[in-house]
């Protein structure tokens, strides 16, 4: 399973699951040039190497695979050209021009190297696992990809490496970003589709927080959702929470 370091019990859930349904193993952490689209992003990614090893011995997988960036990438490598089916088009695509290009490489590069039978990624970020899924389907379609669920702290924050970049102000502010979540799904089938979008918007108007988006789109195509449709949905938002950018989603109950 691929990481970029800064574990925490998301990652291991991950960890545990595989260790659990499988012979061997592997961990990589790297935090992965190509996907960032700003640079300061990429260098104020937190990076705890002793300690996620530290807790990677207390569940101990087989092997953990931390290679550098010269490692996996010639100078100046053209990114994986793939078409993702518009499936890269909307939401985390649309705002972080590039992300998922390079988060594409990097995973097809780790299949390629590796060669796992199942490979675990988080519900978190759930339009990079459809990426992933629809990725593998067309190149490894022997291997499975397991879909893990969000992990979340006490309050409801999802667990994020990110969340260590927070100060204690938007740490507490920060639990919104669930709280709108929660709301709308509480409000599904119930209002009127808007006013249910809307009510769940006002849960986070707070100055510390810019919404970048929240929408609802169809679990399998991604495609935005703006009335109440019989298929399986979920909603996704992202927002920087001062400094800080977050994701966070939830599937909505069938309606
Ligand atoms: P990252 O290190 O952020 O690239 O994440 C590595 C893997 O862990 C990805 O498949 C993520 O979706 C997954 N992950 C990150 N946070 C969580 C969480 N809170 N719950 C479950 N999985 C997570």
């Amino acid at each position: 399973m691929p990481t970029m370091g800064a574990l925490h019990d998301g990652h291991i859930s991950l960890v545990n699951r595989s260790i659990a349904e499988n012979d061997l193993t592997i961990v990589s952490i790297f935090v992965n040039p190509t996907q960032f689209n700003e640079a300061a992003d990429y260098s104020n990614y937190p990076r705890t190497e002793k300690i996620d090893q530290e807790l990677l011995l207390q569940v101990n997988p087989n092997v953990l695979f931390m290679p550098s960036a010269e490692e996996m990438y010639q100078n100046n490598e053209e990114l994986l050209k793939i078409n993702l089916n518009g499936l890269d088009s909307v939401m985390e695509g649309k705002f972080r021009e590039g992300h998922f290009a390079g988060v594409v490489t990097v995973v097809d590069k780790f299949f390629s190297i590796i060669r796992p039978n199942r490979a675990y990624f988080g519900l978190k970020d759930f339009q990079q696992l459809a990426i992933i899924k629809y990725m593998a389907s067309k190149r490894y379609p022997e291997m499975e990809i397991v879909p893990c669920p969000i992990i979340r702290d006490h309050d409801g924050l999802a667990l994020s490496s990110r969340n260590q970049r927070l100060n204690a102000h938007d740490r507490s502010v920060s639990v919104l970003l669930s709280k709108a979540l929660f709301n709308l799904h509480n409000n599904w089938g119930v209002m009127p589709f808007d006013k249910a979008l809307a009510e769940s918007k006002a849960v986070l108007s707070d100055s510390s927080i810019e919404l970048v988006y929240l929408e609802v789109v169809d679990a399998q195509t991604l495609e935005i959702q703006h009335e109440y449709s019989t298929s399986q949905v979920v909603a996704c938002l992202a927002a920087r929470v001062g400094k800080v950018r977050l994701i966070d989603n939830i599937l909505l109950p069938n309606v």
